[in-house]
């Protein structure tokens, strides 16, 4: 008789469009860092399903305050109020210091395609011509897969196959502003978007300096600074927005991922210099700002600005950074370890180069479930309120699928 597992494995590979490769594991439930498979096998989870569940899983004040709107009101549309998404926007323009409006939306990739429209309405409003409407982005980033953010993402293994691409992007070095500041010469550039900390293309950090250089630059050739916290936003990097370290003010910043803390919801924040250029008409979405996500992600915005979670991506990452370098002090598998507060990536070094997908084979079989960044980069973006035994039993876990590894 097939097992269960292997029935919904057989199933998946049949019938979904093959854009992804599962690991050959049912999920079932969560608690906390934890999640269980339909064998009963337990995994300590530090992939955070790609840093969304910032408080873990089947938090119960996210439970409840899911639970309580599902028995009240799913959806509305845009086309009429409902309380909790208005007040999400509320908070958002308090919490952010900079935001005036909110563009609420369902996902990343439409948090970033209404940046580049926003940047794009902006520019015509002031009578710059579709040609001198151009947007800068960073080699080595990651905005999204619609046609848009796939063509803002500047590495050519997501864009194969999908020309033509919409025209009007430019690309620069990441942490280069002499190649920005070239690109930005001739006067046709309408913004600069980028990740304070790119996420997919490795878990490279701003170097200091770099986003004030960045909005320098922006400010004398006017242009609307753009910020990607889609990943490192929304206080995985300890602030809840990761540019507040750098000391710049942008002009759009885009949220999703950990906001809904696992409800589809994504956001566009934008500043006083761009907020009224999209008026009545000029966008939309069906689904954006749906009160049950909405609901949720009110929560989840208050609890990981609490100061609290704030001081455990402190500890939790000096404890993961600690239990990485034991391991690398064992094993010598690691280039570096770098990034901020709960999002780390441990590159690996070059003599085990393009072989992070066999660790993560590794992982799960010790029940760990982590990601990687390309092919040379373990990535790590745990829960925001990760606890020490589960840390410490993911550690235990990663130094054993090392060992293994190693040992070939
Ligand atoms: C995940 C991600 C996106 C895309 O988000 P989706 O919800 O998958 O569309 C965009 N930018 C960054 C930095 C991301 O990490």
């Amino acid at each position: 008789m097939t097992q269960p597992t292997e029935a919904l494995v057989a199933l998946g590979q049949q019938y979904y469009l093959p854009v992804y490769r599962p690991r050959q594991l049912i999920l079932d439930h969560g608690k906390g860092s934890r999640v269980w498979d339909i064998d009963g096998r337990e995994y300590i989870d530090l992939a955070g399903g790609i840093a969304v569940c910032g408080l873990g899983h089947a938090d119960p004040e996210l439970v409840a305050a899911l639970t309580e709107q599902a028995g009240r009101l799913w959806h509305t549309s845009n086309v009429f109020y409902s309380e909790p998404p208005v007040r999400l926007a509320e908070e958002l323009v308090a919490a952010s210091r900079f935001a005036e409006r909110v563009f609420l939306c369902n996902s990343g990739a439409e948090a970033n395609e209404a940046a580049i429209k926003l940047a794009r309405k902006w520019a015509s409003a002031q009578g710059r011509a579709p040609d001198r409407r151009t947007i800068v982005t960073c080699r080595g980033s990651f905005h999204g897969r619609t046609l848009a953010a796939v063509t803002a993402t500047a590495q050519p293994k997501y864009q194969e196959g999908y020309e033509p691409l919409p025209g009007g992007f430019r690309y620069v070095d990441f942490n280069d502003l002499d190649q920005l500041d070239a690109a930005m010469a001739s006067g046709d550039v309408c913004a600069v978007m980028l990740e304070p900390v790119q996420g997919e293309g490795g878990v490279m950090p701003a170097r200091d300096g770099y986003l004030a250089g960045v909005r320098a630059l922006c400010d004398r050739h006017d242009a609307l600074l753009i910020l990607d916290e889609i990943q490192c936003g929304m206080g995985r990097t300890g602030p809840l927005f990761a540019h507040w370290g750098d000391g710049v003010v942008p002009d759009i910043v885009t949220l999703a991922k950990a906001l809904g803390g696992g409800m589809p919801i994504g956001a566009m924040l934008a500043g006083p210099k761009a907020a009224e250029a999209m008026q009545f008409g000029a966008h939309g979405t069906t689904f954006g700002g749906n009160p049950l996500a909405a609901a949720v992600a009110r929560v989840v915005l208050r609890r990981l600005q609490s100061p609290e979670i704030v001081a455990n991506v402190a500890k939790q990452s000096q404890a993961l950074r600690d239990g990485l370098a034991a391991i690398d002090a064992e094993l010598g598998l690691f280039a570096e370890v770098r990034g901020r507060g709960l999002m780390l990536g441990a590159v690996l070094a070059p003599q085990y180069a393009g072989r992070a997908g066999e660790i993560l084979d590794r992982a799960a079989a010790e029940g760990l479930l982590m990601l990687q960044a390309g092919p040379d980069v373990l990535r790590f973006v745990p829960a925001l309120n990760l606890a020490d035994d589960e840390l410490a039993e993911g550690l235990a876990r990663l130094a054993r699928a090392l060992r293994a590894f190693k040992a070939g």
